[in-house]
């Protein structure tokens, strides 16, 4: 993908810029102060000391504030090349392309987090060795998207708010999450600091149950969605990376320069679907605006 290069906070080049132009002002300054003090000096031979020390105090004063001033536009500018946060957020694993993504998020060494159904882990011996292969992955994290995934019958799941704290609760007992970020099934929910987002109204009572069961609970700004028969992802890669840019620039993400892209494992299980997830990957990677962080490291999510 084709983005502008803006300048990145993060590389040697960008800090000597910053700091071969807070150098000047500074020198700048200092001259000023002594000029503004050695006139100060000579026209006022004959003035009183505490004239002098006015002139003297005046000075310093506005080199102060001159200060203040550069370190402002240094912070706007800092502010502003800071790259965007991407959140790449894999739901309803393990299943039969889960496996597919991580070595696929190992080879291009991106950060991503998976959003585990409990009972995925627990349905087969194949699923539970891919969790164990999971768990055992320090460059991954694992996120809890509750124990039954509803059943898939979401009405019936979200009309029993303690049922639902307790289908968070056994998937985190059982799998032991090390992170208090979890994904509602079936909801594109926010409950996180003060992000407080409900998608389908009826639902409300169980996710402001699950957040006060100490929860921190994340949606998504897009997602990558996929056919159901035939699991193809049904958005091209070049059409889903400008729609992830164009929300970027718009600023229309829950928290601007930060966005979450929801995707699924099961869309990734035929190689050359996997190797467009390798094509999306590559492209985002080669954007040096953007940076890849888990979903622990959301801003308001509560420390563990
Ligand atoms: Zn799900």
């Amino acid at each position: 993908m084709d983005l502008p290069s803006a300048a990145d906070e993060g590389e040697p080049g960008s800090k000597r810029q910053q700091t071969s132009y807070a150098f000047p002002v500074l020198i700048f300054l200092c001259s000023l102060s002594i000029v503004i003090a050695c006139n100060g000096n000579r026209k006022n031979e004959t003035d009183a000391p505490a004239k002098r020390q006015q002139h003297l105090t005046d000075s310093l004063q506005q080199a102060k504030r001159m200060q203040q001033l550069a370190d402002s536009i240094t912070a706007i500018k800092k502010k502003a090349t800071a790259k965007k946060k991407i959140y790449l957020t894999f739901d309803d694993g393990p299943n039969k392309g889960t496996l597919n993504v991580l070595n696929a998020v190992k080879e291009e060494q991106v950060a991503v987090s998976f959003f585990i159904v409990g009972k995925h882990v627990f349905d087969s011996p194949a699923q539970q060795a891919v969790w164990e292969q999971l768990k055992a992955d320090s460059a991954i994290e694992l996120c809890n998207h509750s124990y039954t995934h509803a059943l898939n019958r979401y009405t019936k799941f979200y009309n029993d708010p303690a049922g639902v704290v307790a289908d968070f609760r056994k998937s985190d007992e059982k799998l032991d999450f090390n992170n208090h970020v979890v994904r509602m099934p079936g909801r594109n929910a926010w409950r996180i600091d003060s992000i407080r987002v409900t998608d389908i109204k009826e639902s409300r009572a169980a996710i402001d149950s699950v957040h006060k069961a100490g929860f921190d609970i994340m949606g998504w700004d897009i997602e990558w969605s996929f056919d159901h028969k035939t699991f193809a992802p049904d958005t091209a890669t070049g059409i889903i990376l400008r729609r992830i840019r164009n929300m970027l620039d718009a600023g229309t993400t829950r928290t601007p320069g930060h966005l979450v892209l929801l995707a699924h494992d099961q869309a990734f299980q035929k190689e050359e679907y996997v190797q467009q997830l390798l094509d999306f990957l590559k492209e985002l990677k080669g954007n040096e605006d953007y940076e890849f962080i888990m979903a622990g490291k959301y801003p308001g999510v509560r420390g563990y």
